[in-house]
C-alpha cells in the first residue's frame, strides 16, 4: 500500500450446497448473482460496512442447497469471476465468502478448483482470506490456495455476520502487520447430518464453545471446527479442525485438541428433537397438547438440498384425517400454475407432487379448494394456497423453504393458529422453533435421507465415520505453507 492510502480488496464467492443424490441440476437462472454496487450493498457483504478500505466487487453467485451445478454454469461463474478479479488489480488482499459444499458435474472438489484459480491470478503474495459455513468440506487443495479462514461456529447460523467479521478482521491483521499467518488443518474421518451436530445440542455445543478460548492463546488468530457435509459422494467429505495463527506449536496443539475431543464424541451425536416416522410424528401431534405442533419434513428438506417437491407428509396428514393442518410448502410448478387457471376459490382436481423427480416421488391426485393465488416478486415464484379437507397446503413454483413467519404471513397464513404445521426442514430454525409449543423430525425419505448410512455411496474416503468405524485414529495436522 506504498502508493496509496487504502488496501484495496477484491471480494467475492461462491455459496450453494450440492447434494449428489439431488437429480436435479443447479443452472444459471438458479443462481442470484451480485456483482458491482449491487454486491457492496447487499445483506451478504454487510460487515465491509465496518473496516476502512476500497473493496472491488468482482462476483457473488448465491444459490439455494440443491443439485450438483451445470458443468457449463459452473465454467461461466468461474470465469467471470477470475475475470473481474484481473479488472480489480491490483489488490492487496482477497475476501471470498464461499459455503464449501459446492459440487460441480464431473469436477469433485469445486472450492478447491475455483480458490486454486483465485490463487493463480492474483499470485503467492496476495493474502487470501476465506469464510465458510461450517457444512462445508475441505481439502489440500482449498487450504494451500488461501492464507486466513473462519467458518461459522453456530447450527442454526446465527453467527454468519460475526464469522465474515472474523475472516476480514484476519485479513486485516495480515495487511496492517505485514504479518502472514500460518494456516492448518486436521481432518477428522467423521461426517454427520447437521440434524446430529447442532451447535445447541451437545456434544456440538460443548466442542463449539472451545473456539472462543483457543482465540485466546497467544500466537493463535482464530480457530473453526467443521462438520463437512454428508448427502455428497465424494472423496473429500470430512469433518476438520482449522487454526490460523503465527504459533506453529501452539495451532498444533489446539488443532489436536479439537480434533480428538470431536472423534472421541462421534457416537454421542444424536438427534436434537425428538425423531420418529411419518406415522409415529403424525400419532404424536394428533394427541391432546400444546399447538402448533411443527413437523419438521426432514428427507424432504430444500435447504440441506433436498428437492421439495415430495408429498409423502401431505399424503399421511390427509389419510389421517388431520384438522385444522398446514403443510407448506411443496415445489411444483405445473400445480401451481392449474391453480392459477383454476382461480381463487375455484376447487379442481389435482396432480401434487413429483414434478421435479418424478423417479422416486410419488404424486397425489385430490380434489382442492383454491384459497389464495400469490404472484411473485420474480418469474417463477408464483404460490397457491390450496385446501382439501381439513388440510391447508401450499404449492410453489420454485423450490424454496418456509423459515420465516415472514413466509407465512406473505401468503395471509397464521401458523400460530394452527393445529399442526409441515416445513421442510432438518432442525428447526430460530423463528419456527419458537413458533413450535411441540416439535418432532420426521425420518422421511428424500434425496437428504437422515440415515445415510443407507444412501449408496462409491467416493467416500474408506474409515469414515459412521460407514466405517476405525478402531483408532491418529490424528495429523496438516500445514499449507
Ligand atoms: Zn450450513
Amino acid at each position: 500500500m506504498t502508493e496509496r492510502d487504502r488496501f484495496r480488496i477484491a471480494v467475492g464467492g461462491l455459496h450453494i450446497e450440492c447434494s449428489t443424490f439431488n437429480p436435479l441440476r443447479t443452472r444459471d437462472e438458479d443462481f442470484d448473482l451480485l456483482t458491482g454496487e449491487s454486491l457492496l450493498e447487499s445483506p451478504h457483504f454487510r460487515a465491509l460496512k465496518t473496516y476502512d478500505a476500497d473493496f472491488l466487487p468482482t462476483l457473488y453467485a448465491h444459490a439455494l442447497p440443491g443439485a450438483p451445478i451445470a458443468f457449463d454454469t459452473y465454467r461461466r461463474l468461474k470465469q467471470a469471476l477470475l475475470d473481474s478479479l484481473c479488472q480489480a488489480a491490483p489488490v492487496d488482499g482477497v475476501y471470498l465468502m464461499m459455503h464449501g459444499a459446492a459440487y460441480v458435474d464431473g469436477l469433485e472438489d469445486a472450492e478447491g478448483d475455483l480458490l486454486s484459480a483465485v490463487r493463480a491470478t492474483v499470485g503467492d503474495t496476495v493474502p487470501i482470506s476465506v469464510s465458510y459455513d461450517l457444512h462445508g468440506n475441505l481439502s489440500d487443495r482449498v487450504m494451500t490456495s488461501i492464507d486466513m479462514f473462519a467458518a461459522y461456529r453456530t447450527a442454526p447460523h446465527i453467527d454468519v455476520h460475526d464469522t465474515h467479521c472474523r475472516a476480514l478482521n484476519q485479513l486485516f491483521q495480515c495487511l496492517t502487520t505485514g504479518q502472514r499467518p500460518f494456516l492448518c488443518w486436521c481432518p477428522i474421518p467423521v461426517v454427520l447430518s447437521g440434524e446430529k451436530t447442532s451447535t445447541e445440542d451437545p456434544p456440538a455445543q460443548h466442542l463449539y464453545e472451545k473456539l472462543a478460548a483457543i482465540d485466546e492463546t497467544a500466537g493463535i488468530w482464530d480457530a473453526s471446527l467443521l462438520v463437512g457435509y454428508v448427502w455428497v459422494d465424494e472423496p473429500r467429505i470430512t469433518a476438520a479442525s482449522v487454526v490460523v495463527g503465527t504459533d506453529k506449536a501452539a495451532m498444533q496443539d489446539a488443532a489436536l485438541d479439537l480434533t480428538q475431543a470431536y472423534w472421541n464424541a462421534r457416537r454421542s451425536f444424536v438427534f436434537g428433537s425428538p425423531s420418529g416416522s411419518i406415522e409415529e410424528c403424525i400419532a404424536k401431534a394428533l394427541k391432546p397438547g400444546p399447538c402448533p405442533f411443527v413437523l419438521a419434513d426432514s428427507g424432504d428438506n430444500p435447504t440441506g438440498g433436498g428437492v421439495g417437491d415430495r408429498v409423502d407428509v401431505l399424503r399421511a396428514v390427509l389419510a389421517s384425517d388431520c384438522d385444522n393442518t398446514l403443510v407448506a410448502g411443496i415445489a411444483d410448478a405445473p400445480a401451481t400454475k392449474a391453480a392459477f387457471d383454476a382461480g381463487q376459490h375455484q376447487t379442481a382436481r389435482f396432480v401434487i407432487g413429483g414434478s421435479l423427480d418424478p423417479a422416486t416421488s410419488i404424486p397425489i391426485e385430490i380434489d382442492a379448494e383454491v384459497l389464495r393465488l400469490v404472484e411473485g416478486a420474480a418469474p417463477r415464484d408464483r404460490q397457491a394456497v390450496l385446501r382439501a379437507g381439513g388440510v391447508t397446503f401450499v404449492v410453489t413454483e420454485k423450490r424454496r423453504p418456509f423459515h420465516f413467519l415472514a413466509d407465512f404471513q406473505a401468503l395471509g397464513l397464521d401458523p400460530a393458529q394452527v393445529r399442526i404445521v409441515v416445513v421442510k426442514s432438518g432442525y428447526l430454525v430460530p423463528e419456527i422453533r419458537t413458533l413450535a409449543a411441540r416439535t418432532m423430525m420426521a425420518l422421511s425419505p428424500g434425496v437428504v435421507d437422515q440415515a445415510v448410512e443407507r444412501q449408496p455411496r462409491q467416493r467416500y474416503p474408506k474409515g469414515i465415520f459412521p460407514f466405517d468405524d476405525l478402531a483408532e485414529f491418529a490424528p495429523a495436522v496438516r500445514w499449507t505453507d
